[in-house]
């Protein structure tokens, strides 16, 4: 049976007068939010050389704790994997030479302000830059922690209206920043928009609120958002430590809300990057009704370098969890490919070779076996004309329109033997006759 520890805040000398009623006030948590190294140094013991390391940090880029998360701090483990997550360390006041601003070109793949329009069929509507938490590994550091600001109404409605007339758009990822910190009105106000929309199937809201400030998750909140399903949230625990009993509850209230809960985690040195422990995490999201949905491999942002690991590390936790532990548990492992590549997928080989009759697998146990392939294998659409009822289903790019056969290569644009081809064309072959010529 799973254990749910109820974390005593009052164990902390900065809140014992500190009420339940406060501490379980959302908007408490957030103007208490720690935010230099005098409020720190009152909630843990900070050497001297830490304090001067998270003094230069700040100079770049900020802090924000709420008590509730702070209170989640092993105060005597110098490498507790929550606090690895929210103090600041020295290493982030230096870029590494591949990082990037926005290495998921969020910015260049925004038709307006606040929207991302990357992949065909969903767009990701950024309605704040603002976090109850600076999360020390963010990938929006050029944004979360920068300006203090909500997405204008401007903007807002820019981004509708950008929606709004384009019906291949089927689903919305409202982020941020976290959008649980908007009011439930301003955040009711854009979900009402965005469901009004026909075209508009699902609406999700990523956001870390359920880890790092649970109070938040208040019957009210669930209440509203209840109005407009299907509606999903997915959130972001990165460690076991962090499925206390308090994140329980709001998980709870969403569940019971006939929310669908997911959780992507980031694959961070030192914090997470243990086969065992991921075991332990997805098993217990699985408990609290969160299915595991992406282990995301540790962007390119400026300042999160030192919690990079190797892309190896995540295809060993994968091969740790198929097989080894129910199916709903396992997430898919991506990379977000640099330069706007979107969610790239990385898993062990399952597939050892093939050939038209038979493929031959191998299974977590090192088992090998075989598939034999049916003997007369023909596609046939029959009576079925989805493809030409609905022809939106189809690839609309990629990989997938060579399979279908409507596109023969995908070559780069610039190309040099493509530019020669067209040079070719253009000009002509000196060394050959023209028509009617000679
Ligand atoms: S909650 Fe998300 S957006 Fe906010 S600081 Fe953490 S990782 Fe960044």
């Amino acid at each position: 049976m799973q254990q749910f520890i109820s974390h005593d805040y009052k164990r902390i000398p900065l809140y014992k007068d500190v009420t339940p009623e406060q501490w379980g006030d959302w908007r408490w948590q957030m103007r208490n939010d720690i935010k230099d190294v005098a409020a720190l140094e009152k909630v843990l013991p900070l050497s001297e050389k830490e304090k001067s390391d998270i003094t230069e940090v700040l100079k770049r880029f900020r802090m924000a704790i709420t008590p509730y998360y702070a209170s989640l701090i092993d105060p005597a483990n110098p490498a507790c994997p929550v606090r690895l997550q929210a103090v600041p360390r020295l290493p982030e006041a230096h870029d590494d030479e591949v990082d990037w601003d926005d290495p998921l070109h969020e910015d260049v793949d925004s038709p307006v302000p606040g929207l991302t329009h990357r992949y065909p069929d969903r767009a990701l509507m950024l309605v704040t830059n603002i976090c109850s938490m600076n999360c020390r590994h963010c990938t929006r550091r050029r944004l979360v922690g920068q300006d203090d600001v909500h997405l204008d109404e401007a903007n807002v409605d820019r981004a509708i209206e950008y929606i709004s007339k384009t019906p291949i758009i089927r689903d919305v990822l409202i982020s941020g920043g976290d959008p649980l910190v908007l009011s439930d009105d301003k955040l009711e106000r854009v979900i009402a928009r965005l469901r009004a929309i026909p075209h508009i199937e699902i609406i999700r809201i990523g956001t870390r609120t359920p880890v790092v400030m649970p109070m938040r998750i208040t019957d009210e909140l669930v209440a509203m958002l209840g109005k407009y399903h299907p509606i999903y949230v997915n959130t972001h625990f990165n460690h076991p430590k962090e499925i206390t009993a308090e994140a329980k509850a709001a998980l709870d209230k969403l569940a019971n809300a006939g929310i669908p809960l997911g959780n992507q985690s980031v694959l961070l040195r030192d914090v997470n990057d243990c086969p065992t422990l991921m075991k332990k995490l997805v098993q217990k999201l699985l408990a609290v009704r969160v299915k595991p949905y992406y282990i995301y491999q540790c962007d390119l942002s400026k300042g999160i370098s030192h919690f990079r690991t190797s892309i190896s590390k995540g295809i060993e936790i994968i091969e740790n969890l198929r097989g080894h532990t129910t199916g709903m548990a396992v997430p898919t492992f991506v990379i977000d490919a640099p330069g706007g590549g979107g969610k790239t997928p990385a898993m062990p080989n399952y597939i050892i070779t093939s050939n038209e009759r038979r493929v031959v697998l191998r299974n977590y146990e090192g088992v090998i076996t075989t598939y034999d392939e049916p003997r007369q294998y023909e596609e046939d659409c029959g009576m079925c004309r989805l493809c030409d009822d609905e022809p939106w289903l189809r690839p609309t790019c990629g990989v997938a329109r060579l399979l279908e056969g409507s596109q023969k290569t995908i070559e780069p644009a610039n190309l040099a033997r493509g530019n020669r081809v067209a040079g070719i064309a253009t000009e002509g072959r000196k060394d050959r006759p023209r028509k009617g010529g000679f």
